[in-house]
């Protein structure tokens, strides 16, 4: 049942404050791509970089979420819906406490991605497409996920039998025939100085 009589509470810590005591502006580094394309690499190197730069960050990681607040969630196309939806609303909350957060699912559907962007503020939200080909990712299957799906033991897999819609207009794009792992992390640290996330 939906609840009702509830107000929203004006907090006196904002934000702002929540922010400007950690001198960086947050956002939510929104990774998305095919299982294997490299989200969890690069959200992994760029949250080590960050946090050497000594920057607040968190990682929201498809699995993890999976294994705790989206438990009770599949991978069918409501599931997939419902599933990113809390995820839009748990980085809206880290975003509120001043935080970079870096999330790395698959996230196949432009209405998903759209409504995660529709929550938070329009600078707030930074898509980065880890574009690299299906052939590829089936070949490096760091998790033997394809194979599996290719011999019909996993429904609804993104690229096999799931459709991955490609982001049209990402922030940044990272074509990873072309960069490594660190070359995709700095152009990301690069977008962040050049925007100002991390001097605020
Ligand atoms: P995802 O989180 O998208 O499912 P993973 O990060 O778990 O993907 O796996 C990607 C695999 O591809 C890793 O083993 C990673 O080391 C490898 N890899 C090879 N080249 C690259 C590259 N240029 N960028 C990112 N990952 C790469």
């Amino acid at each position: 049942m939906k609840s009702i009589n509830i107000v929203w509470h004006h907090h006196n810590v904002t934000k702002f404050d929540h922010s400007s005591q950690k001198y960086q502006k947050p956002c939510i580094i929104w990774f998305t791509g095919l299982s294997g394309s490299g989200k969890s690499t690069i959200a992994n190197a760029l949250e080590s970089k960050l946090f050497r730069m000594g920057k607040h960050t968190y990682l929201l990681d498809g699995d993890n979420v999976r294994h705790g607040i989206n438990k009770d969630l599949g991978f069918s196309d409501e599931d997939r819906i419902e599933n990113i939806r809390r995820i839009g609303e748990l980085s809206k909350l880290f975003i509120d406490a001043g935080i970079i957060v870096l999330s790395a699912f698959i996230s196949p559907f432009h209405s998903d991605r759209l409504a995660a962007r529709q929550l938070v503020e329009p600078d707030e939200f930074i898509e980065v497409f880890v574009d690299t080909r299906l052939d590829i990712c089936e070949q490096r299957d760091p998790k033997g996920l394809y194979q599996k799906a290719r011999e019909g033991k996993i429904a609804e897999f993104t690229g096999i039998s799931s459709p991955y819609e490609a982001p049209t207009k990402p922030e940044i794009h990272l074509d990873t025939s072309k960069y490594d792992v660190e070359q995709s992390v700095q152009k990301i640290i690069n977008y962040l100085e050049q925007k100002g996330y991390l001097n605020a």
